[in-house]
């Protein structure tokens, strides 16, 4: 630290990425990308619109916008477009959480948020998840701060119903509640259809997972237009260009090839039910998760151990140096191939071991 950093920043814990190694290949299974790439369509908008890079982009992303209201049945100002996900959820700390109002989230969720409550110095509660890793809607009643809570929830997987979710929203009548929808579309129910109802739901969602455009970095926000105008208060206050021209472009384009993406979707969670079943074979325990991850524990290997055995074979997954869920891997669910040869390697490391 030079002499020179903010002393507000002073107990900051940053944020840690998964890896992302540029020296050898990996089968990356780390950070839940989508193992399909972008829609030709979606590359072709690329090229296109790099012709105007020149040109600012357009900081109301209307073109976006309109396309992702006609995508969501919602109307545009109901939506706020961000620089991935972890931009909106920065953006809803700083509009939503202060001094009177902390932020509460799950003891064991995305690791984003106490880093967002730090760094906007905003206090912030974690209600422990129960013993076997579910979250308890009626601990999220009455929670007195601005409830986030990821749906399907990282790293377990697990997911609320809507019905849940709408329960917890009727006990926070005078609490904003975010609801984290990163992996919702590997099978869970969104929460957008409740925004009508609810003056206080955010829902965030992505087009890193299910749409394969992690690099491209796009988000949105989707709420009553009170909320997203706050939201928008503070995007201009920061970064009105937060989406350049060739991630918009790729959004628009990627919205017009649902089809394919949702077919990947698909695929992806028959995968997902594929390695389940070969891994319980192999002895694994498992969340009952609703998103493009497995999160497993084997009783007889520690989870430290299995993660850095993968790595020296080639297999690159997510270990979270956590109590609660140190036993435990978060694997990205891959093409059958990738999920094939983890399921090798795993026989292979505790084939070893006996
Ligand atoms: N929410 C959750 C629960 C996540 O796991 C992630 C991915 N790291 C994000 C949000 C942010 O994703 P992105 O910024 O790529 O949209």
């Amino acid at each position: 630290m030079s002499r020179f950093f903010s002393e507000k920043y002073a107990d900051l814990e940053p944020y840690v990425p998964g890896e992302q190694p540029q020296d050898q290949e990996y089968i990356k299974l780390n950070t839940n990308e989508n193992p399909f790439p972008p829609h030709p369509a979606v590359v072709e908008a690329v090229q296109n619109e790099s012709r105007r890079l020149h040109l600012y982009s357009d900081p109301e992303c209307r073109d976006l916008r309109r396309a992702l209201a006609k995508r969501t049945g919602l109307r545009e100002e109901q939506l706020i477009m961000t620089n991935g996900s972890d931009e909106i959820l920065n953006f809803a700390f700083m509009a939503f959480c202060d001094r009177h109002t902390p932020a509460v989230f799950a003891d064991i969720t995305y690791g984003f948020y106490p880093v967002f409550a730090q760094i906007n110095g905003v206090p912030y509660r974690e209600i422990p998840l129960k013993e076997d890793l579910r979250l308890e809607p009626k601990a999220f009643y009455q929670t007195a701060g601005t409830v986030f809570i990821a749906n399907p929830n990282a790293p377990t997987g697990y997911a609320l119903t809507r019905e849940e979710i709408q329960g917890i929203l009727e006990e926070n009548s005078y609490n904003a509640v975010i609801i984290d929808e990163a992996y919702v579309d590997f099978g869970a129910e969104s929460a957008i259809p409740l925004i009508r109802e609810y003056d206080n739901l955010l829902v965030v969602q992505t087009f890193s997972k299910s749409r394969s455009l992690a690099g491209g970095r796009l988000g949105f926000g989707a709420g009553n237009p009170e909320l997203i105008r706050d939201l928008e208060a503070v995007r201009y206050s920061i970064n009105p260009y937060n989406v350049n021209r060739m991630t918009s472009a790729a959004g628009i384009a990627s919205l017009e090839h649902d089809d394919y993406y949702m077919k990947n979707s698909k695929i992806i969670q028959e995968n997902r039910r594929w390695a389940g079943q070969a891994l319980k074979k192999l002895g694994f325990e498992m969340t009952d998760s609703m998103a493009n991850f497995l999160f497993v524990r084997h009783p007889k290997a520690d989870g430290e151990t299995l993660y850095r055995e993968a790595k020296k074979r080639g297999v690159l997954i997510r270990h979270f140096n956590q109590e609660r869920i140190r036993d435990y891997n978060r694997i990205t669910v891959g093409t059958r191939e990738q999920m094939e040869q983890l399921v090798r390697v795993m026989e292979e490391i505790l084939g070893g071991m006996a």
